[in-house]
């Protein structure tokens, strides 16, 4: 579905990501572990084409995407949860949404664009509440499933998430972790950039460990689990918590509305 190729990316003259070969293959869940400064949101501007890669090639569904337009590649189906949720805080909750169908709304019609903010809603019934209250007013739990929300606006095939669970209380990140789960069940194929390895190798079919700039390690994400280097080194990074069953149930009953209307 996503595959990376030898990519090399960075800023000044050193770059920041050396020869980086991933893939994340239809409906399934590939981690990227690394720890600060490790280089996953260079990755993900790579991905989104903010920043343009040195070498490599970057291939979605089969087809070369590396030269182009973010707006383009977000037409062809790779949307991006930012680090930090950067929702846009003095626009309203639904305008945030809107937001997010922007570069497909001729493609997929008005029609199609409302169906999907009301399906939001379904999903986020947090969200529905405060629809037309500032972004900016919202928890940071909140903002995150706004993030997640603006992103699902223009219906992606693949969905990459940076640091996720940054900054949130446990039981929060359970949340998240929960929605990504459920998502790749509705199909969805997910590249899931986190410093918290447990949580994500734990709902991960795959999984890269990136070092300064390179994939130092991959492999199925149980594998990489029970790796004793990577346990010594990432394990202990982030907070564990599972999330409340009845919760789980009631999100998994309005995905399965959402994500087969
Ligand atoms: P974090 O969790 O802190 O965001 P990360 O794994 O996402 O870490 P990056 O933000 O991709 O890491 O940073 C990787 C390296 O690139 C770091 O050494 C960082 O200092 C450098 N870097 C990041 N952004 C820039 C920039 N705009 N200009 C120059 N160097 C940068």
């Amino acid at each position: 579905m996503l595959e990376l190729d030898e990519v090399t990316a960075g800023y000044g003259a050193t770059p920041v990501l050396r020869e980086i070969s991933l893939r994340v293959d239809s409906g399934e869940i590939a981690a990227l572990i690394g720890a600060n400064g490790a280089g996953k949101t260079t990755l993900a501007r790579v991905l989104t084409g903010l920043l343009p890669l040195r070498a490599g090639t970057i291939r979605l569904d089969g087809a070369r995407i590396e030269h182009l337009a973010p707006d383009a590649r977000l037409s062809r189906g790779l949307a991006l949860v930012p680090e930090g949720r950067q929702v846009f805080a003095t626009l309203s909750v639904a305008e945030n949404l809107r937001l997010g169908a922007q570069a497909v709304r001729r493609r997929l019609g008005a029609a199609r664009v409302a169906a999907l903010e009301a399906e939001m809603f379904a999903l986020f019934p947090m969200l529905a509440e405060r629809r037309a209250s500032p972004a900016g007013a919202l928890s940071g739990g909140q903002q995150q499933m706004l993030a997640i929300g603006r992103a699902l606006m223009s219906a992606p095939a693949v969905l990459m998430l940076d640091e996720p669970s940054l900054g949130l209380a446990p039981l929060l990140v359970a949340d998240v972790f929960a929605l990504i789960g459920r998502l790749r069940e509705g199909g969805l194929s997910i590249l899931l950039s986190e410093q918290n390895a447990r949580q994500s190798l734990a709902i991960a079919d795959r999984g890269y460990v990136l070092e300064r700039g390179v994939v130092a390690l991959s492999g199925p994400a149980r594998a990489l689990a029970d790796d004793p280097g990577v346990a010594a080194r990432y394990l202990g990074l982030g907070g564990t918590a599972r999330a409340d069953p009845a919760r789980e149930a009631a999100l998994t009953e309005r995905l399965r509305c959402v994500l087969h209307p």
